[in-house]
């Protein structure tokens, strides 16, 4: 990768940002605002960390409209370590939860969860992860504390199209692969959480937007890093927050404003998914996606090479050969294996044709 000329990056996360934002951050680096040093070297109590905290808090509200009694939070640990969080914040009410386990990162969820109180998984776990079994087969539990769910499992490809019903039970959604690539309605939720590193920044940061009325019940144990409550109380705060993190994904939200807001992320990532599922087609299954067709991922998109079952040596060709014309990160996850092509807001509708190009006329001489 030693080339400065830019590449074309499918990587899982951390992911592609920007070019514009990076620039900007490069031209700052230095000297941010002219204060004559780096905004990494600022206090996160100074006025200008306030201010970067503070508009990064409002771009999120404006660009998914995010109600007034849900408040946003910053917070370290990761979207693993929100895992934590969310069951040691909101587990307390009733002592058990729901989780839908759809693939590797509620999987991982469940089984942090359980550390804290009582987990229900509303249907069996699946062998093999690449389908949601219908709703109406769910077992929901009417005392649970929330309902879990990922919108989108990043590892497996496989995505929810529609929000679950809980009744009255809070839902509470990992969003950290699908967060600003489609409009949600924040109201259906109590809690969402969201790693940065996918689709808004640079890792180190996680977004929490949680509805205020489930604030207020942590468990005794649970460390004040992790508190909801706490952190609200502090406006994210508490302790230095990772406020490179938070500065660089201020600059990926107004790039997302700049660029039509979350409806245009929306609109551009069917047509960048549909890209890559209609090449599979065309090439009669020897690109193949093992996901059901009703559950596939816009954002994380597996397939094989070679024909359903996949080839590894072809796989392993089709990688080498991507990386010579600057493809990059496009090995699938190691729990499965093949191809993975994530098209997070950064990537462009270029850079999928790209990347379908490359994939046609790898066929052409190996299909
Ligand atoms: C990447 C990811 C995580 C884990 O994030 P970390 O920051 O590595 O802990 C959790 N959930 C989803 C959906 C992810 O894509």
């Amino acid at each position: 990768m030693g080339s400065s000329q830019s590449a074309l990056n499918f990587g899982a996360g951390p992911a592609k940002l920007p070019r514009e934002v990076l620039s900007e951050v490069q031209n700052e680096l230095l000297s941010f605002k002219d204060s004559g040093m780096s905004l990494m070297e600022m206090s996160h109590r100074s006025k200008e960390y306030s201010k970067i905290n503070n508009d990064a808090q409002n771009a999120i509200r404006q660009l998914l409209n995010v109600p007034d009694n849900y408040k946003i939070l910053f917070m370290q640990g990761g979207g693993t370590g929100a895992f934590a969080a969310v069951a040691m914040n909101l587990m307390n009410r009733t002592g058990s939860a729901d989780y839908a386990v759809t693939g590797t990162w509620s999987g991982k969820a469940a089984k942090e969860a359980a550390k804290y109180g009582k987990v229900n998984l509303v249907f069996p776990k699946a062998d093999k992860p690449g389908s949601i079994p219908a709703e109406s087969t769910w077992t929901l539990n009417s005392n649970a504390s929330y309902l879990y769910y990922c919108d989108n499992e990043t590892v497996d490809g496989v995505e929810f199209h529609y929000i679950p019903n809980s009744k009255d039970v809070p839902i509470v959604c990992d969003m950290s692969s699908s967060i600003m690539t489609k409009h949600v309605d924040v109201s259906k939720f109590g809690c969402i959480i969201g790693g940065a590193q996918k689709n808004i920044g640079p890792a180190g940061v996680t977004v929490v937007i949680i509805r205020e009325d489930l604030l207020g019940n942590p468990m005794q144990i649970c460390p004040s890093v992790f508190d909801f409550t706490h952190i609200n109380k502090e406006n994210s705060v508490h302790n230095t927050p990772a406020t490179f993190s938070v500065y660089v994904m201020e600059k990926v939200l107004q790039w997302i404003k700049k660029n039509g807001g979350v409806a245009a992320m929306e609109k551009q990532s069917a047509e960048k998914s549909k890209l890559l599922y209609d090449a599979m087609i065309q090439s009669n299954n020897f690109f193949s996606c093992p996901i059901d067709e009703d559950v596939r991922s816009r954002i994380n998109i597996p397939f094989r090479v070679g024909g359903p079952q996949g080839n590894e040596e072809l796989e392993a060709k089709f990688l080498e050969e991507a990386e010579k014309l600057k493809m990059y990160q496009l090995k699938g996850h190691r729990s499965v294996g093949g191809i993975r092509a994530s098209l997070y807001n950064a990537v462009t509708s270029e850079d999928v044709t790209s990347l379908v190009k490359f994939m046609e006329e790898f066929k052409k001489r190996y299909g």
